[in-house]
């Protein structure tokens, strides 16, 4: 089965990602305007009539900015956990929305992909992460989250892809004039949002035989550079005497390469 996915933007004013298994074509999270999602998915010959669900990690609007327009378009079903949904309907109180739930920390399946979602440390009502499991390879997702814990840790070990948030420089956060001293505080925080270092560490933890790729996601544009990010977790990794794993980067603005599972 040919299982496809690609990284239609990340980063910290928008994140959506599409998992393409078969004929299960799934969007994680809707971050941007539901017309740029649709113009980004068109551009892998895809439209969003076409989806068959978007599981949403937390209802920040940098993750769900597009999902009530896109999905009262589409009657594309979403798949949260009840207080992210609660928090959903909050924030598109007039459109018509069909919701899977799932509990935090349950398994279950969405056509061709078996989801497993994990309580992840961030300040939103229940975020989590999620370890989706094709036939031909897992890919974990693992954004907004102040700190590692040992469960994230244990769920990411069977992962072939991963998505890690690289948040920001340490030196560049201190160093910003832009932000206020309680935004520093709340990015910092142990449910704020991971540093480059923090991304590091991660990725050591988390480095097993069969994980060949990390992409690096949600990275802050005021306070992070690509090529930073990258180099802090090759250098880890390095360091650790890990040397199978091809570090990427993503970006805010255009979609990531392809990437075909099991090749
Ligand atoms: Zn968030
Ligand atoms: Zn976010």
């Amino acid at each position: 089965m040919a299982v496809r996915f690609t990284i239609l933007g990340s980063g910290s004013k928008g994140n959506c990602s599409y998992l393409e298994a078969g004929e299960t074509r799934l969007l994680i999270d809707a971050g941007f305007s539901a017309k740029q999602i649709r113009s980004r998915l068109a551009t892998l010959g895809r439209a969003p009539e076409g989806l068959t669900g978007v599981l949403v990690t937390h209802e920040h609007m940098d993750h769900i900015g597009g999902l009530g327009r896109l999905c009262s378009q589409t009657g594309t079903r979403i798949y949260a956990n009840r207080l992210t949904v609660e928090a959903i309907q909050v924030k598109f109180p007039t459109a018509r929305l069909e919701f899977s739930l799932f509990e935090t920390g349950s398994t279950f399946q969405v056509g061709e992909v078996d989801v497993k979602s994990f309580n992840v440390p961030h300040d939103a009502m229940d975020p989590v992460g999620f370890l989706l499991r094709t036939t031909a390879g897992a890919i974990g997702f693992l954004t907004d989250l102040g700190h590692s814990t040992r469960l994230v840790v244990e769920r990411m070990k069977e992962a072939n892809l991963l998505v890690l948030e690289s948040n920001y420089d340490e030196q560049m956060l201190q160093q910003d004039i832009d932000r206020p001293p309680s935004i520093k505080q709340r990015i910092r925080s142990r449910h704020g949002h991971l540093s480059n270092t923090a991304a590091a560490g991660v990725a050591v933890e988390v480095a097993w035989p069969l994980l060949s790729q990390i992409f690096l996601g949600h990275l802050s544009q005021g306070c992070n550079s690509p090529e930073l990010a990258r180099k802090t977790v090759e250098a880890a990794l390095t360091e650790a005497g890990i040397t199978h794993i091809r570090v990427r980067n993503t970006s805010q603005d255009i979609p990531c390469e392809t990437v075909c599972l099991g090749d």
